[in-house]
């Protein structure tokens, strides 16, 4: 499974980082999600599943 970030939908909201801290951090000058990896961890399939749902901009993209 690999990830994609829209960055120019994301509103800094950080519901990634809370579901998925492991494959989302939030830029420190604005909040602007950025990915700390794009292949998702073995195990962390349903957390990014879950970001993508929860990302209330539609700023994330799952590619199987
Ligand atoms: S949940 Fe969506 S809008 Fe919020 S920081 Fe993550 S990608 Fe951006």
């Amino acid at each position: 499974m690999k990830v994609e970030i829209h960055e120019d939908r994301c509103i800094g909201a950080g519901q990634c980082v809370a579901v998925a801290g492991g494959v989302f951090t939030q830029r420190d000058s604005d909040g602007i999600v950025e990915l700390l990896r794009a292949d998702v961890p073995a195990g962390g399939e349903e957390d990014v599943k879950e970001a993508e749902l929860v990302c209330p901009a539609g700023a994330i993209s799952i590619a199987d």
